[in-house]
């Protein structure tokens, strides 16, 4: 299994890190081409309107197309990124996520804080920084972790979200999450095309009937 961390700006060597000790394969993506080669994304913090400016339309573009076909994770930027609608300011969004998310909504005095939430019911650190909210979430959206009484991480579909940054912890378990996704994906994939294609025992039994003689 491969992932890439989109590596353009922002805290992405610490995503990486992160994956590989969980037994992923790591590519840090800069260039559009290296889409290609992975089954999944992960978008990391920064900032947003910056990735914006470094992706350019184009980029865009082929972000967008990639987000809306295979497995992507966002945190922070990350998360503001994949939303359909984006406030303070006002800002494009790749729309995968069907949310309307705040940018900077803690506030000057509370710029960056490590807080506990929950994640399914448990205890899970959460670092954020300059820390995004959701502030409403579309029928679809599945929140996954919880601050407070603010949604954190959501899913909806192949695409994930949190405002905060799991990767500064010792917590694998939002990774894993992701990673868990990416498999189901890979194996709702290769389920597609051995259901799109012959099956199995039609090619057999074609080879048999074009070298009868082997078997
Ligand atoms: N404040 C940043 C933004 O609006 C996000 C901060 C982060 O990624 N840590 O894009």
């Amino acid at each position: 299994m491969t992932i890439g961390v989109l590596a353009l700006q922002g805290d992405f060597d610490a995503h990486r890190q992160r994956l590989e000790e969980l037994g992923a394969k790591v590519v840090l993506v800069r260039k559009s081409e290296q889409l290609d080669e992975i089954d999944g994304l992960v978008i990391p913090g920064g900032e947003s309107s910056t990735f914006l400016k470094l992706l350019g339309a184009d980029g865009f573009e082929t972000l967008k197309q990639f987000v809306r076909v295979k497995p992507t994770f966002g945190t922070c930027a990350g998360a503001i990124l994949l939303a359909n609608e984006v406030e303070n300011p006002k800002q494009a969004g790749l729309g995968v996520l069907d949310v309307r998310i705040r940018r900077n909504a803690y506030g000057r005095q509370l710029e960056s804080s490590i807080r506990e939430g929950k994640m399914n019911g448990s205890p899970l650190e959460m670092v954020f920084i300059r820390a995004p909210k959701f502030e409403q979430l579309g029928t679809g959206v599945e929140v996954i972790a919880t601050e407070g009484n603010d949604p954190v991480a959501v899913r909806q579909g192949n695409v994930m979200a949190a405002t905060f940054h799991p990767e500064l912890s010792e917590d694998p378990r939002v990774h894993a999450a992701f990673l868990q996704t990416v498999k189901e994906d890979l194996v709702d994939r290769t389920m597609g095309m051995l259901e799109s294609g012959p099956s199995l025992s039609e090619v057999l039994k074609h080879e048999r009937s074009a070298h009868p003689d082997k078997l």
